[in-house]
């Protein structure tokens, strides 16, 4: 055919990947790889001759979503193409996020015989994806869950309590006399005061708990499975913990201390802001009742 060699030149120096297979072994330890492109041993780094009449399962690894390799085993199966995206491993173990667009081939006679693959790698892709994840989830100060991550997470730990009718308590946490801090100190000093606040709270939880500042100098902390009487203990410790800590920044000293409101999920919530109302009602008590404090909703 008048396009053979264009086909060829076009397949063989695009920088898609593209990775041709075998249908007919598809029920006998296949697809097999018949013909992969340079785009291809250039990314995954092995050469076409390594990766010759082997399954392209060779490429996948443990974190390689197993759905994922099902729902292609499927499209494959009954001869219908699919888009989809999977993380593959180079020769040297690097991983590699692939967009991947396999289409079957048909012969005069209708039947699949090949299986083409054209592949895109979208590993920066995901890395930007991931790294504005962690921007928009993060407190940019202390590194904790900022509000919006911790009232997902508070909604999510809210569902599961409901639904298995598991406990969870929360605890309002908001440093004592903030604002005097920075009158006398400065902003600078403040910022790391909250910052310090951040480390000793964090320093106790379990892997489940999760603190997140959501405000000013306001904290959150979800204690998922965790009956009321347990969340006292923690936010007594956590209480204990920040008023006996000296927080140093250069020559200057401080003491702090944080007034704490517990709570903990009744079946009556309808929803975590009724939680998060009483934790805050409760903070507020403690406040009222002269800082330093913890106190529980009723
Ligand atoms: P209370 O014991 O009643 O909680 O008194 P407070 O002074 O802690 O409370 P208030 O809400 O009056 O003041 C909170 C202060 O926190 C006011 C605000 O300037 C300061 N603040 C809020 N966000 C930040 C921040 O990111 N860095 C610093 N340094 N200060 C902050
Ligand atoms: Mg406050
Ligand atoms: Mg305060």
């Amino acid at each position: 055919m008048i396009f053979d060699d264009v086909f060829k030149s076009l397949v063989e120096n695009t920088n898609d990947v593209i990775m041709v297979m075998d249908s007919t072994s598809l029920d006998d330890g296949g697809p097999l790889i018949v013909y992969v492109n340079p785009a291809f041993e250039k990314l995954m780094g092995y050469s076409s001759d390594e990766v010759m009449g082997k399954n392209p399962s060779i490429l996948q690894g443990s974190d390689t979503d197993k759905d994922t390799r099902l729902k292609i085993r499927e499209a494959m199966s009954s001869g219908n193409r699919i888009r989809t995206q999977i993380l593959n491993y180079t020769k040297t173990e690097q991983a590699v996020w692939l967009d991947i667009n396999i289409v079957p081939i048909k012969n005069k006679q209708g039947k699949v015989t090949y299986f083409a693959a054209i592949e895109r790698d979208l590993t920066e892709h995901k890395m930007l994806e991931s790294r504005l994840e962690m921007l928009a989830s993060t407190d940019m100060l202390t590194g904790l869950p900022n509000r919006l991550a911790t009232m997902n997470k508070a909604a999510k730990e809210f569902t599961r309590a409901k639904r298995y009718n598991r406990p969870l308590s929360m605890v309002m946490i908001d440093v004592d006399h903030f604002k005097l801090i920075n009158d006398k100190h400065g902003h600078l000093v403040g910022d790391h005061v909250l910052k310090e606040v951040g480390k000793i709270c964090s320093a106790t939880l379990r892997d489940s708990d999760v603190l997140g500042r959501i405000g000013g100098e306001e904290f959150i902390l979800l204690l998922p499975d965790t009956p009321k009487a347990n969340a006292e203990q923690v936010a007594e410790r956590m209480r204990s913990r920040l008023a006996s800590a000296t927080i140093k920044h250069g020559e200057i000293e401080l003491t702090i201390t944080a007034s704490f409101g517990v709570t903990s999920f009744t079946p009556d919530d309808g929803t975590p802001e009724e939680m998060i109302e009483r934790a805050d009602t409760a903070m507020y008590a403690a406040k009222n009742g002269g800082r330093n404090q913890v106190q529980t909703a009723a």
